[in-house]
Protein backbone atom coordinates (compact mmCIF):
# COMPACT_ATOMS: atom_id res chain seq x y z
CA UNK A 1 0.00 0.00 0.00
CA UNK A 2 1.23 3.42 -0.68
CA UNK A 3 2.00 5.58 1.91
CA UNK A 4 2.36 9.19 1.89
CA UNK A 5 5.35 11.63 3.41
CA UNK A 6 6.15 14.87 4.19
CA UNK A 7 10.05 15.73 4.11
CA UNK A 8 10.89 19.03 6.16
CA UNK A 9 15.05 19.96 5.81
CA UNK A 10 14.29 18.13 2.21
CA UNK A 11 18.30 19.24 0.84
CA UNK A 12 19.92 18.46 4.81
CA UNK A 13 22.02 16.00 5.84
CA UNK A 14 18.71 13.55 6.99
CA UNK A 15 16.69 14.81 4.02
CA UNK A 16 18.59 13.45 1.84
CA UNK A 17 19.12 10.45 3.49
CA UNK A 18 15.22 9.94 4.03
CA UNK A 19 14.79 10.54 0.06
CA UNK A 20 17.34 8.22 -0.90
CA UNK A 21 15.48 5.48 0.76
CA UNK A 22 11.96 6.76 -0.57
CA UNK A 23 14.24 6.43 -3.97
CA UNK A 24 14.79 2.62 -3.79
CA UNK A 25 11.42 1.97 -2.65
CA UNK A 26 9.38 4.45 -4.86
CA UNK A 27 6.63 2.61 -5.33
CA UNK A 28 5.48 2.84 -2.27
CA UNK A 29 5.39 6.36 -0.86
CA UNK A 30 3.48 9.35 -2.14
CA UNK A 31 5.26 12.94 -1.60
CA UNK A 32 3.33 15.46 -0.17
CA UNK A 33 5.27 18.75 1.04
CA UNK A 34 9.31 19.24 0.73
CA UNK A 35 10.54 22.05 2.32
CA UNK A 36 14.02 23.70 2.50
CA UNK A 37 15.82 27.04 3.88
CA UNK A 38 17.32 28.90 0.61
CA UNK A 39 18.71 26.27 -1.34
CA UNK A 40 16.08 27.01 -4.36
CA UNK A 41 17.37 24.77 -6.77
CA UNK A 42 18.07 21.91 -4.82
CA UNK A 43 14.41 21.71 -3.57
CA UNK A 44 12.84 22.27 -6.92
CA UNK A 45 15.22 19.27 -8.45
CA UNK A 46 14.22 16.98 -6.11
CA UNK A 47 10.35 18.47 -5.24
CA UNK A 48 10.50 17.53 -9.22
CA UNK A 49 12.23 13.94 -8.88
CA UNK A 50 9.81 12.96 -6.23
CA UNK A 51 6.84 14.84 -7.96
CA UNK A 52 5.91 16.96 -4.42
CA UNK A 53 2.31 18.44 -4.44
CA UNK A 54 3.81 21.27 -2.56
CA UNK A 55 7.77 22.81 -2.12
CA UNK A 56 7.94 25.33 0.21
CA UNK A 57 11.31 27.85 0.70
CA UNK A 58 11.58 29.16 4.43
CA UNK A 59 12.81 32.45 3.11
CA UNK A 60 10.41 34.81 1.77
CA UNK A 61 12.05 36.64 -0.57
CA UNK A 62 12.89 33.49 -2.89
CA UNK A 63 9.57 32.57 -3.60
CA UNK A 64 9.59 33.92 -7.09
CA UNK A 65 13.14 32.01 -8.03
CA UNK A 66 10.94 28.69 -6.70
CA UNK A 67 8.57 29.72 -8.61
CA UNK A 68 10.69 29.97 -11.83
CA UNK A 69 12.23 26.78 -10.97
CA UNK A 70 9.04 24.69 -10.94
CA UNK A 71 7.45 26.36 -13.55
CA UNK A 72 5.69 23.77 -15.98
CA UNK A 73 5.80 21.11 -13.32
CA UNK A 74 2.48 21.30 -11.77
CA UNK A 75 3.99 21.42 -8.46
CA UNK A 76 2.62 24.52 -6.05
CA UNK A 77 5.44 26.78 -5.18
CA UNK A 78 4.89 28.79 -1.28
CA UNK A 79 7.39 30.72 0.60
CA UNK A 80 7.55 32.17 4.31
CA UNK A 81 7.34 30.58 7.99
CA UNK A 82 3.27 30.27 7.49
CA UNK A 83 3.76 28.48 4.44
CA UNK A 84 5.98 26.10 6.39
CA UNK A 85 3.65 25.41 9.16
CA UNK A 86 0.75 24.88 6.42
CA UNK A 87 3.00 22.51 4.40
CA UNK A 88 3.48 20.86 7.82
CA UNK A 89 0.07 20.42 8.34
CA UNK A 90 -1.29 18.38 5.29
CA UNK A 91 -1.88 14.94 5.78
CA UNK A 92 0.83 12.95 5.45
CA UNK A 93 1.19 8.94 7.00
CA UNK A 94 4.43 10.45 8.68
CA UNK A 95 5.80 13.49 8.45
CA UNK A 96 10.05 13.57 8.75
CA UNK A 97 11.10 16.51 10.42
CA UNK A 98 14.58 17.27 9.55
CA UNK A 99 15.00 21.18 9.57
CA UNK A 100 18.08 21.86 11.69
CA UNK A 101 17.79 24.21 15.28
CA UNK A 102 14.65 25.67 16.63
CA UNK A 103 13.10 27.05 13.38
CA UNK A 104 11.81 23.43 13.25
CA UNK A 105 9.47 23.86 16.14
CA UNK A 106 6.55 25.77 14.37
CA UNK A 107 6.59 22.83 11.31
CA UNK A 108 7.19 20.13 13.68
CA UNK A 109 4.26 21.14 16.22
CA UNK A 110 2.13 22.08 13.13
CA UNK A 111 2.45 18.55 11.94
CA UNK A 112 1.64 17.28 15.23
CA UNK A 113 -1.50 18.87 15.31
CA UNK A 114 -2.72 16.55 12.81
CA UNK A 115 -2.07 13.44 14.86
CA UNK A 116 0.05 11.82 12.12
CA UNK A 117 3.69 10.33 12.71
CA UNK A 118 6.26 12.73 12.65
CA UNK A 119 10.01 11.27 12.59
CA UNK A 120 11.52 13.78 14.84
CA UNK A 121 15.68 14.48 13.78
CA UNK A 122 14.93 18.18 14.88
CA UNK A 123 16.00 17.68 18.53
CA UNK A 124 16.55 21.76 19.10
CA UNK A 125 12.64 21.39 18.46
CA UNK A 126 12.12 19.34 21.32
CA UNK A 127 14.75 20.17 23.79
CA UNK A 128 13.21 23.55 23.56
CA UNK A 129 9.49 23.01 23.64
CA UNK A 130 10.03 20.23 26.17
CA UNK A 131 6.85 19.13 27.75
CA UNK A 132 4.83 21.67 25.61
CA UNK A 133 5.61 19.14 22.50
CA UNK A 134 4.81 15.70 24.45
CA UNK A 135 1.62 17.03 25.50
CA UNK A 136 0.94 17.99 21.99
CA UNK A 137 1.72 14.66 20.65
CA UNK A 138 -0.64 13.18 23.53
CA UNK A 139 -3.35 15.79 22.98
CA UNK A 140 -3.27 15.04 19.43
CA UNK A 141 -2.91 11.51 19.28
CA UNK A 142 0.03 11.81 17.07
CA UNK A 143 2.99 9.84 17.49
CA UNK A 144 6.59 10.49 17.42
CA UNK A 145 9.31 8.39 16.11
CA UNK A 146 13.02 8.86 16.97
CA UNK A 147 15.42 9.36 14.00
CA UNK A 148 17.91 10.51 16.16
CA UNK A 149 20.57 6.92 15.92
CA UNK A 150 20.95 7.05 20.09
CA UNK A 151 17.26 7.18 20.71
CA UNK A 152 16.32 5.06 18.05
CA UNK A 153 18.29 2.69 19.51
CA UNK A 154 16.99 2.62 22.72
CA UNK A 155 13.25 3.00 21.31
CA UNK A 156 14.07 -0.08 19.79
CA UNK A 157 15.82 -1.58 22.60
CA UNK A 158 12.43 -0.93 24.43
CA UNK A 159 10.26 -2.95 22.28
CA UNK A 160 8.49 -4.98 24.44
CA UNK A 161 10.15 -3.78 27.38
CA UNK A 162 7.92 -1.39 30.23
CA UNK A 163 9.85 1.87 31.11
CA UNK A 164 9.06 1.06 35.03
CA UNK A 165 11.46 -1.89 34.49
CA UNK A 166 14.43 -0.26 32.98
CA UNK A 167 17.39 0.65 35.66
CA UNK A 168 19.32 2.88 33.35
CA UNK A 169 19.79 3.93 29.40
CA UNK A 170 22.84 4.92 28.31
CA UNK A 171 23.66 7.03 25.62
CA UNK A 172 26.27 6.29 23.64
CA UNK A 173 28.85 9.21 22.12
CA UNK A 174 31.67 9.00 19.60
CA UNK A 175 33.32 11.90 21.13
CA UNK A 176 33.74 13.85 17.65
CA UNK A 177 36.91 14.60 16.04
CA UNK A 178 38.67 16.57 18.83
CA UNK A 179 38.12 14.07 21.41
CA UNK A 180 41.61 13.57 22.25
CA UNK A 181 42.75 16.88 22.05
CA UNK A 182 44.10 19.13 24.78
CA UNK A 183 42.22 22.32 26.44
CA UNK A 184 45.16 24.36 24.97
CA UNK A 185 44.57 22.46 21.31
CA UNK A 186 40.89 22.80 21.48
CA UNK A 187 41.28 26.77 21.89
CA UNK A 188 42.64 26.78 18.20
CA UNK A 189 40.03 24.62 16.78
CA UNK A 190 38.94 25.62 13.21
CA UNK A 191 35.62 25.33 12.15
CA UNK A 192 37.29 22.74 9.27
CA UNK A 193 38.02 20.67 12.22
CA UNK A 194 35.66 21.01 14.27
CA UNK A 195 32.91 19.90 11.53
CA UNK A 196 35.45 16.73 10.22
CA UNK A 197 33.28 13.93 11.89
CA UNK A 198 35.30 10.50 12.00
CA UNK A 199 32.29 8.30 12.10
CA UNK A 200 28.86 10.40 10.87
CA UNK A 201 28.70 12.39 7.80
CA UNK A 202 26.43 15.44 9.30
CA UNK A 203 25.23 18.82 8.32
CA UNK A 204 27.55 21.91 9.99
CA UNK A 205 25.43 22.28 13.21
CA UNK A 206 25.54 19.05 14.37
CA UNK A 207 29.02 18.13 13.68
CA UNK A 208 30.18 21.30 16.05
CA UNK A 209 27.85 19.86 18.57
CA UNK A 210 29.35 16.53 18.33
CA UNK A 211 32.71 18.04 18.64
CA UNK A 212 31.78 20.33 21.54
CA UNK A 213 29.27 17.42 22.87
CA UNK A 214 26.48 19.35 23.10
CA UNK A 215 25.51 17.20 20.70
CA UNK A 216 25.10 14.34 23.73
CA UNK A 217 23.65 17.25 25.37
CA UNK A 218 20.86 18.21 23.71
CA UNK A 219 20.23 14.36 23.65
CA UNK A 220 20.58 13.70 27.10
CA UNK A 221 17.14 16.40 27.11
CA UNK A 222 15.93 14.98 24.30
CA UNK A 223 15.93 11.63 26.08
CA UNK A 224 15.03 12.75 29.37
CA UNK A 225 11.32 13.53 27.27
CA UNK A 226 11.37 10.63 25.18
CA UNK A 227 11.46 8.23 27.70
CA UNK A 228 10.99 9.52 30.95
CA UNK A 229 12.59 7.38 33.42
CA UNK A 230 14.07 10.33 35.64
CA UNK A 231 17.61 11.65 34.49
CA UNK A 232 19.25 9.98 36.68
CA UNK A 233 18.65 6.94 35.00
CA UNK A 234 20.28 8.23 31.86
CA UNK A 235 24.15 8.28 31.57
CA UNK A 236 26.38 9.12 28.71
CA UNK A 237 29.28 6.65 27.54
CA UNK A 238 31.99 7.41 25.07
CA UNK A 239 32.11 4.93 22.52
CA UNK A 240 34.20 6.16 19.69
CA UNK A 241 33.92 3.65 17.40
CA UNK A 242 30.15 4.23 16.87
CA UNK A 243 28.88 0.31 16.92
CA UNK A 244 26.76 0.70 19.42
CA UNK A 245 24.45 3.36 19.04
CA UNK A 246 23.09 3.00 22.65
CA UNK A 247 21.53 0.84 25.55
CA UNK A 248 18.65 0.12 28.05
CA UNK A 249 19.88 -1.73 31.02
CA UNK A 250 16.50 -3.70 32.54
CA UNK A 251 15.81 -4.32 36.34
CA UNK A 252 16.96 -8.23 36.09
CA UNK A 253 20.59 -7.19 34.72
CA UNK A 254 20.06 -7.62 31.46
CA UNK A 255 21.39 -4.66 29.25
CA UNK A 256 19.77 -4.95 25.30
CA UNK A 257 21.92 -2.80 22.66
CA UNK A 258 21.26 -1.50 19.30
CA UNK A 259 24.22 -2.06 16.43
CA UNK A 260 24.59 -0.60 13.44
CA UNK A 261 26.99 1.10 10.88
CA UNK A 262 27.19 4.89 11.20
CA UNK A 263 24.56 5.73 8.67
CA UNK A 264 21.49 7.48 9.22
CA UNK A 265 19.47 5.29 6.74
CA UNK A 266 19.37 2.67 9.34
CA UNK A 267 17.49 4.80 12.16
CA UNK A 268 15.88 6.47 9.81
CA UNK A 269 14.30 2.99 7.80
CA UNK A 270 13.67 1.76 10.93
CA UNK A 271 10.78 5.03 11.42
CA UNK A 272 9.66 5.04 8.27
CA UNK A 273 8.92 1.14 8.18
CA UNK A 274 7.84 1.27 11.99
CA UNK A 275 6.26 -1.59 13.47
CA UNK A 276 7.82 -3.42 10.45
CA UNK A 277 11.31 -3.79 8.67
CA UNK A 278 12.53 -2.47 5.68
CA UNK A 279 15.83 -3.02 3.10
CA UNK A 280 18.36 -0.79 3.22
CA UNK A 281 21.60 -0.82 0.76
CA UNK A 282 23.54 -1.82 4.26
CA UNK A 283 26.25 -3.94 4.24
CA UNK A 284 26.50 -6.81 7.23
CA UNK A 285 27.90 -5.74 9.98
CA UNK A 286 31.26 -7.14 10.10
CA UNK A 287 32.58 -7.49 14.06
CA UNK A 288 35.57 -9.66 13.51
CA UNK A 289 36.47 -6.47 11.16
CA UNK A 290 35.68 -3.53 13.55
CA UNK A 291 37.71 -5.50 15.85
CA UNK A 292 37.66 -3.47 18.87
CA UNK A 293 34.77 -1.87 20.83
CA UNK A 294 35.92 0.86 23.20
CA UNK A 295 34.05 2.72 26.45
CA UNK A 296 35.06 5.78 28.28
CA UNK A 297 33.81 8.28 30.53
CA UNK A 298 33.06 11.27 28.96
CA UNK A 299 35.97 14.36 30.28
CA UNK A 300 33.36 17.56 31.45
CA UNK A 301 36.86 19.38 32.23
CA UNK A 302 37.46 19.77 28.19
CA UNK A 303 33.94 19.40 27.41
CA UNK A 304 31.38 20.66 29.81
CA UNK A 305 28.41 20.92 27.54
CA UNK A 306 27.21 17.19 29.08
CA UNK A 307 27.03 19.09 32.27
CA UNK A 308 25.62 22.25 31.28
CA UNK A 309 22.81 20.14 29.92
CA UNK A 310 22.09 18.12 33.22
CA UNK A 311 21.86 21.22 34.70
CA UNK A 312 19.31 22.49 32.61
CA UNK A 313 17.20 19.60 32.00
CA UNK A 314 17.50 19.55 35.93
CA UNK A 315 16.61 23.05 36.55
CA UNK A 316 13.87 22.98 33.53
CA UNK A 317 11.27 25.48 32.75
CA UNK A 318 12.86 27.92 30.33
CA UNK A 319 16.48 26.32 31.14
CA UNK A 320 16.85 23.68 28.70
CA UNK A 321 15.26 25.92 25.62
CA UNK A 322 17.81 28.87 26.87
CA UNK A 323 21.10 26.73 26.66
CA UNK A 324 19.86 25.29 22.63
CA UNK A 325 19.18 29.10 21.64
CA UNK A 326 22.61 29.94 23.36
CA UNK A 327 24.24 27.57 21.67
CA UNK A 328 22.65 27.37 18.41
CA UNK A 329 23.95 31.64 18.01
CA UNK A 330 27.59 30.33 19.64
CA UNK A 331 27.89 27.87 17.03
CA UNK A 332 26.99 29.75 14.07
CA UNK A 333 29.47 32.75 15.71
CA UNK A 334 32.12 30.06 16.00
CA UNK A 335 31.23 28.37 12.02
CA UNK A 336 31.65 32.06 10.93
CA UNK A 337 35.51 32.86 12.54
CA UNK A 338 33.68 35.07 15.68
CA UNK A 339 34.44 33.32 18.29
CA UNK A 340 37.06 30.40 18.80
CA UNK A 341 35.49 26.79 20.09
CA UNK A 342 36.43 26.88 23.70
CA UNK A 343 34.12 29.74 23.66
CA UNK A 344 30.72 27.84 22.84
CA UNK A 345 29.95 26.38 25.85
CA UNK A 346 31.76 29.37 28.25
CA UNK A 347 28.93 31.67 26.27
CA UNK A 348 26.20 28.64 27.07
CA UNK A 349 26.78 28.79 30.50
CA UNK A 350 27.27 32.35 30.91
CA UNK A 351 23.95 33.19 29.04
CA UNK A 352 22.67 30.69 31.41
CA UNK A 353 23.79 31.87 34.78
CA UNK A 354 23.86 35.68 34.55
CA UNK A 355 20.47 36.80 34.69
CA UNK A 356 17.36 34.98 35.70
CA UNK A 357 15.53 32.96 33.35
CA UNK A 358 11.72 33.53 32.53
CA UNK A 359 9.47 31.27 33.60
CA UNK A 360 8.20 28.01 32.27
CA UNK A 361 6.83 28.02 28.74
CA UNK A 362 3.62 26.73 28.68
CA UNK A 363 2.83 27.20 24.91
CA UNK A 364 4.50 27.33 21.86
CA UNK A 365 4.42 31.40 21.82
CA UNK A 366 5.83 31.16 25.20
CA UNK A 367 8.46 28.42 24.44
CA UNK A 368 9.49 31.00 21.03
CA UNK A 369 9.44 34.50 23.48
CA UNK A 370 12.33 32.08 25.58
CA UNK A 371 14.37 30.81 22.18
CA UNK A 372 14.26 34.86 21.01
CA UNK A 373 15.45 36.56 24.46
CA UNK A 374 18.29 33.71 24.78
CA UNK A 375 19.16 34.42 21.17
CA UNK A 376 19.31 37.73 21.88
CA UNK A 377 21.45 37.75 25.27
CA UNK A 378 23.75 35.10 23.21
CA UNK A 379 24.18 38.23 20.59
CA UNK A 380 24.41 40.97 23.05
CA UNK A 381 26.99 38.62 24.22
CA UNK A 382 29.01 38.11 20.98
CA UNK A 383 29.80 42.25 20.47
CA UNK A 384 31.08 42.16 24.25
CA UNK A 385 33.44 39.21 23.51
P1 LIG B 1 21.54 20.12 7.50
O1 LIG B 1 22.18 21.41 7.85
O2 LIG B 1 22.26 19.18 6.63
O3 LIG B 1 20.10 20.39 6.84
C1 LIG B 1 19.17 21.24 7.44
C2 LIG B 1 17.91 21.33 6.62
O4 LIG B 1 17.04 22.28 7.23
C3 LIG B 1 18.12 21.83 5.19
O5 LIG B 1 17.11 21.33 4.37
C4 LIG B 1 17.99 23.35 5.35
O6 LIG B 1 17.65 24.00 4.13
C5 LIG B 1 16.85 23.41 6.34
N1 LIG B 1 16.91 24.62 7.17
C6 LIG B 1 17.99 25.17 7.75
N2 LIG B 1 17.65 26.28 8.44
C7 LIG B 1 16.32 26.41 8.30
C8 LIG B 1 15.38 27.39 8.73
N3 LIG B 1 15.76 28.45 9.48
N4 LIG B 1 14.09 27.23 8.38
C9 LIG B 1 13.69 26.19 7.62
N5 LIG B 1 14.53 25.25 7.17
C10 LIG B 1 15.83 25.36 7.49
O7 LIG B 1 21.15 19.44 8.90
P2 LIG B 1 21.12 17.88 9.26
O8 LIG B 1 20.35 17.13 8.23
O9 LIG B 1 22.47 17.44 9.63
O10 LIG B 1 20.29 17.92 10.61
C11 LIG B 1 18.90 18.13 10.64
C12 LIG B 1 18.39 17.84 12.03
O11 LIG B 1 18.58 16.45 12.30
C13 LIG B 1 19.16 18.59 13.15
O12 LIG B 1 18.28 18.92 14.17
C14 LIG B 1 20.15 17.56 13.65
O13 LIG B 1 20.51 17.75 14.99
C15 LIG B 1 19.36 16.27 13.48
N6 LIG B 1 20.18 15.08 13.31
C16 LIG B 1 21.02 14.98 12.24
C17 LIG B 1 21.82 13.88 12.06
C18 LIG B 1 22.71 13.75 10.87
O14 LIG B 1 23.32 12.69 10.68
N7 LIG B 1 22.84 14.75 10.02
C19 LIG B 1 21.82 12.78 13.04
C20 LIG B 1 20.86 12.96 14.11
C21 LIG B 1 20.08 14.08 14.24
P3 LIG B 1 18.80 24.59 3.14
O15 LIG B 1 19.47 23.39 2.54
O16 LIG B 1 18.05 25.41 2.15
O17 LIG B 1 19.73 25.40 4.01
MG1 LIG C 1 22.58 11.31 17.70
Amino acid sequence: MTRSISVLGATGSVGASTLDLIRRNRDDWRVVALTAHSNVEDLAKLAREFGADIAVIAQDNLLGALRDALAGSGIEAAAGRAALCEASARPADIVMAAIVGCAGLGPVMAAIEQGTTVALANKEALVSAGEVMTAAVEKHGATLLPVDSEHNAIFQCLQGGKLAEVRTITLTASGGPLRTWTKAQLDEATPAQAIAHPNWDMGAKISVDSATMFNKGLELIEAHHMFPVGLDKIRIVVHPQSVIHSMVEYRDGSTLAQLGPSDMRVPIASCLAYPARMDTPMDPLDLAAIGELTFHAPDEERFPATRLAREASQAGGAAPGTLNAANEVAVAAFLAGNIPFSRIALMVERVLSETELPPAPQTLEEVLRVDEDARRRASAMLETC
